[in-house]
C-alpha cells in the first residue's frame, strides 16, 4: 500500500500530464507543463477546492450578483 501512495502523490510525476519529472523543470515534466500550471494559477483553477469544500464557504453569494 505503500508503493502505491507513493506513485500516486504526484512526488515523481507531473502533476500535469503525469509524466516523469525533469530536474530541470521540478516539480513539472518540462517548461510546457510548468507554463501550464501557472496559467491554471492566474484562472483561479486551484483556487477552488470544490472537493474538500461542502459549499459553506458563502463566497458565491457574492460572486453572483451580477
Ligand atoms: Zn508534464
Amino acid at each position: 500500500m505503500n508503493e502505491i501512495d507513493r506513485k500516486t502523490s504526484g512526488a515523481h510525476s507531473c502533476p500535469i500530464c503525469g509524466k516523469p519529472v525533469e530536474p530541470a523543470f521540478k516539480p513539472f515534466c518540462s517548461k510546457r507543463c510548468a507554463d501550464i500550471d501557472l496559467n491554471r494559477w492566474l484562472s483561479g483553477v486551484y483556487a477552488v477546492p470544490a472537493k474538500d469544500d461542502d459549499g459553506e464557504r458563502p463566497d458565491e453569494g457574492e460572486a453572483s450578483k451580477q
